[in-house]
């Protein structure tokens, strides 16, 4: 070979592995389907399990997947968490099947953020690197009905419950009276469906500072349930930004008591924290799925929801207090009846949560010698959580930003 041969090869790989090197690191993440395939296909559920998943797979240094309970017909409820930072805010949708353009919605949001995130970017003149890191956690969970929204896609696209024909927004223990009529169906009791006692544990354990529910249709803005002074100031604020940012149109506080048990009532009412209703979608009703043509509008709407709610959050005085423990364990959310404590530096967790762990696959002279090493606090018999987890050859991690636990 010729030097000059050499020479024009070498340039050749050179050119082109540095081109290799330099589209990889800029290329976004492929995804197997597109948000339109997955609003579009006979299989929401599945495909924003895949999503999901792949978004968690993506960005894994800064997103948390996992699961909060199960539905009526044994589907996932899962939640992805994105971001490391101490104020928590919770973004569902699709409580009501035939809603689920906010599936698509958060997905999309999702996607926005970590994408902003890779690129070290900003979204709203804001730092999104920075936002993740260090200030906020947002737990988005796409999919609160799973089991409707498949019924929905599967030939009855008026859906508007869950699969036992309960109307989850109508099943939170917020001013809740039993009415069961063929459109209007709050259960038997409050939380009487596995889809709002997963969404309650979550709530209960992570105890976020604020939550946001997207529903359609109407172009409107659900923010009161009776809140007073002080708390009715600061959610009308935010009422007021989420208004001029997407021209929906506030809902009148007057009558609030027309429409209860909503997933926002409850959290107005229960954990005082602010929250909100975004029916997206168009000035009206809906008696099937916002057609799809409609979602380059909605995603305008609210594209800067997130980051922009995020921010006015960081300028809020008084945050929900961080009381509770939270424990995921193999990437399932465990509610816990007793808060795991430190004591001299040393993690402790009740017998009786730990027994919820595998405990019971340890053989008994393990439990014993567990058990000699237990102390008592408020009457309770604890386990060292390092010697249990240790035992059962698992890994712990303390995020402390959140107050959570993963054992995994
Ligand atoms: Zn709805």
């Amino acid at each position: 070979m010729s030097k000059q041969i050499k020479f024009f090869l070498l340039a050749v790989i050179f050119m082109f592995t540095s081109f290799t090197a330099y589209t990889s690191v800029t290329a976004k993440p492929a995804y197997s389907k597109t948000l339109e395939q997955i609003y579009k296909s006979k299989d929401v559920y599945k495909d924003t399990e895949t999503r999901l998943n792949e978004l968690s797979r993506n960005y894994s240094s800064i997103t948390y997947l996992f699961k909060i309970g199960q539905s009526v017909q044994n589907r996932n409820l899962t939640v992805l968490k994105v971001g490391n930072g101490p104020k928590k805010l919770f973004i569902n949708a699709s409580h009501h099947p035939r809603e689920y353009m906010g599936t698509i919605l958060t997905l999309n949001q999702i996607q926005y953020i970590l994408e902003a995130y890779a690129a070290n970017k900003t979204i709203d003149n804001y730092n999104i690197k920075k936002l993740l890191d260090k200030e906020v956690s947002f737990y988005f969970q796409p999919l609160v009905n799973p089991d409707g929204v498949q019924i929905c896609v599967s030939g009855t696209p008026s859906y508007y419950f869950n699969a036992n024909k309960v109307d989850l927004n109508h099943n939170y223990d917020a001013l809740w009276f039993k009415e069961i009529t063929s459109t209007y169906s709050t259960g038997e009791k409050p939380f009487s469906e596995p889809e709002t006692q997963a969404v309650k544990a979550l709530c209960e354990n992570i105890e976020f500072d604020l939550t946001m529910a997207y529903h359609a249709a109407g172009d409107i803005i659900y923010w009161y349930f009776g809140q007073q002074g002080a708390d009715k100031e600061r959610d009308l604020a935010y009422a007021n930004m989420l208004k001029n940012l997407t021209g929906y149109t506030l809902v009148s506080p007057a009558n609030y008591k027309s429409s209860t048990s909503g997933f926002k009532d409850w959290c107005v009412m229960k954990l005082k924290i602010p929250s909100f209703t975004l029916e997206i979608g168009g000035k009206r009703g809906l008696s099937k799925p916002v057609e799809w043509s409609w979602y380059n509008s909605v995603w305008d709407k609210n594209r800067l929801v997130p980051v922009r709610t995020a921010t006015q959050l960081l300028k809020q005085t008084k945050f929900n207090d961080d009381k509770k423990t939270a424990l995921i364990f193999n990437k399932s959310l465990v509610v816990l009846s007793q808060n795991i404590v430190s004591v001299d530096g040393t993690s402790y967790i009740s017998l009786k949560d730990a027994q919820a762990l595998d405990f019971a696959s340890l053989d008994k002279a393990i439990q014993e010698e567990l058990s000699a090493s237990r102390i008592s606090l408020k009457g309770l018999p604890y386990l060292k959580l390092d010697a249990l987890v240790g035992q059962l050859g698992l890994t712990c991690r303390y995020d402390k930003a959140v107050n959570t636990y993963y054992i995994q």
